[in-house]
């Protein structure tokens, strides 16, 4: 196996491939009951979004339609700046339609929050919101979640639409990145240049 080889190059595994497609599986199913004959509109946030949308709405049968918006906060850090900018909004009309705003990860809920004001301030009939995962624990704002796929613990997490750096987000499962790997990523990329 090549050092360049991302299997080779991340930490602890937290969701194995088969335990987020199970559960994306049974989200699906919920979300298929509780969406039926409304048309929503599932709304994306990209990047981080986009493995969970494509799994879920084929877990959906209902008709539906999608729409993207491209959010980051981040900027190449592992915190969040509480600093949202929109680099990409909707192209759809929302007002009067029943929305759910898809995303990968809630951590302080400063993202989320920022979305759903902008969102709820174009009149939709009603506004929900799905998230793989719930990194609960350093919830700064209360913001309503109505489906969520795995709560999980306070760590940096990459795969499955995640990443750190625009890498990692192709692998199929979800991994822990401690300093340690984060040391060793970047030094394969310097390998790799
Ligand atoms: P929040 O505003 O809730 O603190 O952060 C939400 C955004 O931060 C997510 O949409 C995601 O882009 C990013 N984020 C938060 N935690 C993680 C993490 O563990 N791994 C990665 N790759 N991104 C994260």
């Amino acid at each position: 196996m090549s050092s360049t080889n991302i299997e080779n190059t991340i930490g602890t595994v937290l969701l194995s491939e088969e335990d987020i497609q199970s559960r994306v599986r049974e989200l699906g199913r919920e979300l298929g009951a509780e969406y039926d004959g409304k048309n929503p509109i599932l709304v994306n946030i990209l990047k981080g979004g986009f493995i969970f949308l494509a799994d879920l709405v084929r877990a959906m049968d209902v008709h539906c339609e999608m729409d993207f918006m491209v959010v980051s906060s981040y900027e190449n850090r592992t915190e969040s700046s509480g600093v949202v900018r929109i680099l990409s909004d909707l192209g759809l009309n929302i007002e009067g339609r029943h929305v759910l705003i898809v995303e990968d990860i809630v951590d302080t809920g400063l993202t989320l929050e920022y979305i759903r004001e902008l969102l709820l301030a174009r009149n939709p009939a009603s506004l929900g919101v799905v998230t793989l995962l719930d990194k609960y624990e350093k919830r700064i704002v209360k913001v309503p979640i109505e489906f969520t796929g795995f709560r999980i613990p306070n760590e940096f997490v990459v795969g499955y639409g995640l990443d750190y750096a625009q890498r990692f987000r192709n692998l199929p499962y979800i991994t822990v990145l401690d300093e340690g790997d984060l040391e060793l990523a970047e030094s394969r990329e310097e390998e790799t240049k």
